[in-house]
Parts: C-alpha cells; sequence; structure tokens
C-alpha cells in the first residue's frame, strides 16, 4: 500500500470509512472521527483566521489529551510546522524553543499559561497567537478528570473559518501539502546534552505509521493505548499515526500514571501500546496488577530506551504478553528496526544483550569506524542509518548536521553490531562507554545483569573517577517494592557473573532513578552528583 502523503490524509480516509467510531477517548470522554474532523477544522481556522500561514510553526504543548490531537491536526491543516513541547519543561526550556523554532503560535494547557507561561511568551516576540486549552490536572484533582468537550471550540462557531483552514492544505494560491514538507521540529529527548529540533517531514511520518500498520497488523477500528506522552516522536507515530491511520480509538490518560494506566486497560481493552521500558517496570511493579489488565493485547512494543532481557522473561512469565524491543531515534521519526511479527529478538550469546530487531525495509543499517568505513562483519562500531524515515537535518544546525548526516545518512551516536542472521543489536551510546584501567565497558551489560536479580527495579551504570584505574564501575539501583538487597549483595552478584574489570565497585539504591519525562533513565543526571 502506498501510504498517504500526510496524516491528514489519512486521517480524512479513516473519517470518511469510521465516522462514527470513536476516534480519541479520554475518561469518560469520546470524540468520533466525525467529530475530530470538525474540531481540528476548528483550530484551524481559529489560526487560519489569525493570520498564521504556510510553514508557520505551532508549539504544542500539552499532556496526552484530547486537545493534543486536535491542535495537531488543527495545525497541520492550517498549513503550519508543529513544534511538540514536553509540558514539564521550565520557563528557561521553552523560552529557549519558542526563540530557537520562531514559534508564531503557542497551544497550551490554560493553567501552565496562568502559572509561567504568559511571561515565557511574552518574551518571546514571535509568538503571535495563543491557544489555551482546559486540560486537567491528574496530580492535584483526583474527581476533576472527566473532560466535558463542551469546553472545546464548536465548529458552528467558525463555519466559515473552516473554508479558511482547508485553504492551508489545498490553497489555491500553492500546492497541498506533501510529503516533502515538514511536519515537525522535534526537539530530541536530551538525555545526552542540549536538545535539538529534528525536521521530520509529513513523508517520514507516513512511512514509519505504515509500517507500524502493516509490520504489526492490528484490526481496523481496535484501541491503541497512548502510554508513551504523544509530545515524543515514539507516541506521536507508533501510537497516535498509526492509530488515525488504522480508523481505531486512540484512548489517552493525560500523563504515566501508573494504576490510571491499568484501569484504562480493564475499561478499554487495548489491543497495541508502546512505552519506554521503565513504564513497563513501573506497571509490573504496581500492586494488584494482574494477567488479566494485559489479556486484550496483541501487540506490545518497547523503544526508545533499552529493553533488560531479564524485564521480557518476568514481564512473560507474570502477564503473558511478550514485549516487542524496536530501536529508534527522533531523527529516524521512531523506529529504524524492530522485530518482526511471528518472530522473537534473540539473545547475544557473549554479552547476553537483546537485540534491537531487524532494520525496516528500505532501510539500510552499517555498523561504521570514526571514519564512516564498514567494520568488519560482527565488530562492533557506530550504527549508521539511510532509510525514508530518516530526517534531513537539524533546524538552523548546519554544523551539527553535516556531522550528524554526513552524505545524509545518519550517524546515530549508539554504538552496536550486527549478526550473521541481521539481527541488530544496540550495545550502548558512544559517550556513556566506561573506561576503566583502559579496559572497555557498556554500562547496559552490567544494568542487564542487575535486572536479572530478583530485588532489582531499575538499574543506571555510570563511570565516575577513581584515582588508579581512571574511572570506575558504579551503579544506581532502585528496588521492588518488599524487596530487600544490600549494596554489598548486589555487587557479590555481579561479581559472580561478570569479568573483574566491569563488576560495579559501588553500588547506591535510591527511591526512584531519574528520568526524562519520556521515561528514559538519566544516566547524565546520575554521574553530575559525584
Ligand atoms: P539526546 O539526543 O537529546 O541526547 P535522546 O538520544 O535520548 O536525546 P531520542 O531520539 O529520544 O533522544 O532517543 C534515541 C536514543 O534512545 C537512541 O540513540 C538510543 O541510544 C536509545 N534507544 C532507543 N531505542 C533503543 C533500544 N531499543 N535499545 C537501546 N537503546 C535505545
Amino acid at each position: 500500500v502506498h501510504p498517504a502523503p500526510t496524516l491528514v490524509h489519512a486521517f480524512r480516509d479513516s473519517v470518511r470509512r469510521a465516522p462514527d467510531t470513536t476516534a480519541l477517548a479520554y475518561f469518560d470522554g469520546r470524540l468520533s472521527y466525525r467529530e475530530t474532523e470538525a474540531l481540528s477544522d476548528s483550530v484551524a481556522g481559529h489560526l487560519a483566521a489569525q493570520g498564521l500561514g504556510r510553514g508557520d510553526r505551532v508549539a504544542i504543548m500539552l499532556q496526552n489529551s484530547p486537545q493534543f490531537v486536535l491542535a495537531l491536526l488543527g495545525a497541520w491543516k492550517a498549513g503550519a510546522v508543529v513544534v511538540p513541547l514536553n509540558p514539564m519543561y521550565k520557563s528557561a526550556e521553552v523560552g529557549h524553543v519558542l526563540a530557537d523554532a520562531e514559534v508564531s503560535a503557542l497551544i497550551c494547557a490554560d493553567r501552565a499559561w496562568e502559572a509561567y507561561l504568559r511571561e515565557t511568551a511574552a518574551a518571546a516576540p514571535s509568538v503571535r497567537i495563543v491557544l489555551t486549552a482546559c486540560e486537567l490536572d491528574l496530580q492535584s484533582t483526583n474527581d476533576d478528570r472527566v473532560l466535558t468537550f463542551e469546553r472545546l471550540p464548536r465548529p458552528t462557531d467558525a463555519d466559515d473559518l473552516v473554508e479558511a483552514a482547508r485553504a492551508g492544505l489545498n490553497s489555491p494560491s500553492g500546492r497541498e501539502l506533501g510529503p516533502t514538507d515538514t511536519a515537525l521540529i522535534s526537539y530530541t529527548s536530551g538525555t545526552s546534552g542540549t536538545p535539538k529540533g529534528a525536521m521530520n517531514s509529513h513523508g517520514n511520518i507516513m512511512v514509519n505509521a505504515e509500517r507500524q500498520r502493516t509490520g504489526h497488523p492490528i484490526a481496523e477500528g481496535s484501541s491503541y493505548f497512548a502510554l508513551a506522552p504523544l509530545f515524543h516522536i515514539t507516541g506521536m507515530v507508533c501510537q497516535l499515526a498509526a492509530c488515525l491511520t488504522n480508523a481505531g480509538t486512540l484512548v489517552l490518560a493525560y500523563r504515566f500514571h501508573p494504576q490510571v494506566v491499568l484501569d484504562a486497560f480493564a475499561e478499554h481493552r487495548p489491543a497495541y501500546t508502546v512505552g519506554p521500558s521503565t513504564a513497563f517496570m513501573a506497571l509490573a511493579a504496581t500492586p494488584g496488577v494482574t494477567r488479566e489488565h494485559f489479556a486484550s493485547f496483541e501487540v506490545i512494543s518497547s523503544g526508545g530506551a533499552p529493553l533488560p532481557p531479564a524485564l521480557v522473561e518476568k514481564f512473560r512469565a507474570g502477564f503473558g504478553p511478550y514485549i516487542r524491543n524496536g530501536y529508534g531515534l527522533t531523527e529516524c521519526t521512531a523506529p529504524c528496526a524492530s522485530v518482526p511479527p511471528e518472530k522473537e529478538a534473540p539473545v547475544d550469546p557473549v554479552s547476553g544483550t537483546l537485540s534491537v530487531g531487524v532494520p525496516g525495509p528500505d532501510t539500510v543499517v552499517r555498523i561504521v569506524d570514526d571514519k564512516g568505513q564498514d567494520v568488519p562483519f560482527g565488530e562492533q562500531g557506530e550504527i549508521a542509518v539511510r532509510g525514508p524515515q530518516v530526517v534531513s537535518g537539524y533546524w538552523r544546525l548546519p554544523e551539527a548536521t553535516a556531522e550528524a548526516f554526513p552524505d545524509g545518512e545518519l550517524r546515530t551516536g549508539d554504538i552496536g553490531f550486527m549478526d550473521s542472521e541481521g539481527w541488530l543489536y544496540v550495545v550502548d551510546r558512544k559517550k556513556d562507554m566506561i573506561n576503566a584501567s583502559g579496559f572497555k565497558v557498556w554500562p547496559r551489560e552490567v544494568e542487564d545483569v542487575l535486572y536479572t536479580h530478583p530485588a532489582v527495579r531499575e538499574a543506571a551504570v555510570v563511570g565516575v573517577p577513581d584515582a588508579y584505574r581512571g574511572e570506575s564501575v558504579k551503579a544506581y539501583v532502585s528496588l521492588r517494592p518488599d524487596a530487600e538487597a544490600t549494596p554489598d549483595d548486589l555487587i557479590a552478584y555481579c561479581k559472580e557473573r561478570l569479568a573483574a574489570y566491569k563488576y560495579p565497585r559501588e553500588v547506591t539504591v535510591l527511591p526512584e532513578l531519574p528520568k526524562t519525562t519520556s521515561g528514559k533513565i538519566l544516566r547524565r543526571e546520575l554521574r553530575s552528583t559525584q
């Protein structure tokens, strides 16, 4: 099947096929495909009436809520480029992105607007249009979770504006938005440094949404649970885009809260979800969780962060589903490798690493040295990716673009290798290598061993300065509820299972490990506590 040129086109096909199917479910609220079309038209009409033009940037700073989806479709219908913003960003981080991307319109939660965004936006001269949405804050009020859609702008107020919005997609003066137009400027997670704005085109998104749909075939109209945040590329493409192209129901639950997620699983019986491995660790450790919570799933995927093989096995034994690994980056518009249907990812017998899958169709993955030459087969090197999901570069960063995309091939900054059957393995991030007495230690390998310990819930390994060895291996862990293990127990456990230069010399137990809001454990933050 040839993918539609943009998600808006694919969404409109779903509206035609299934106008009365629920597109968005949010606690007790529901919006059909027809209503979602009309409401997003009215968002587009509002933006167009305020003078927003083709290619202008619209920042969306919302949690997983219907308003996010309406804002996204509305902005695209108006011809804009969307800049998803993490709602946990503080004023300085938002200010940086608003200025860097020269954002014209900001769509955010009314509470955040009142609390601090008003001042932040005032300092960003490019911001001319602000649309606030009433989002509900699960943290502060538990009973007030029900969204009444009456609060959203109704298309009846904006009939003439709808025409203006349509002009964005099908402008008499210009051509229709197509696959080569920029859809998103996605700022990377900032796990390893300052976020950079990757420019994902509509074609990049559709290629991966279509692969998701055909690679893991799920019956049309099924429910997709949005476990990953929609502002992150994995959530946007593998959940939102895959669901809306498949006329499915996207189940939204604001932000990750294990008990709320399990309740939504019981209520909506989703067939598909994808999230970072830390979300599955948290769900597995939630009191009262049973196999029944996962009984409706046809596919569960993990992406965007390392997946410890011990978690896959514990999860399967405890709850039934097999968690499918996938490897992706913002620069690849989410996945570039995944585990094919009907197969399970092998574990490398030497390092114990779980494969991330095989490269997608039309995607070429090479393992290269510092000069970009292929390393001998089976050896470790940097993972380089070329394919239709790879972005053309970073927004207004020509030097970083030239460095990361020589000849259009993405240098991922990840070290990996490939086995004789074409399975790809991600060893670790190049920058996170620990050099202990001249020996290379990859933190992942040590973390994977820690995860096999029954008491360990989360693990992160970093290098710390050591006068004798240069660097030595230090582990941070959090423990499962009611489990006990001392640092000495964990050191001894690793010592039995790892070469002498690899086992951690020090272990610190924390109640929880620091994470990005997309759920990745932040080794950078742990290193800086040294
Ligand atoms: P920044 O680039 O700002 O430091 P980031 O690299 O975390 O942030 P993302 O694009 O969200 O930004 O994440 C991509 C990275 O996540 C990959 O480069 C890789 O290191 C890691 N990753 C993704 N999927 C997997 C996986 N299945 N196994 C191991 N690591 C993974």
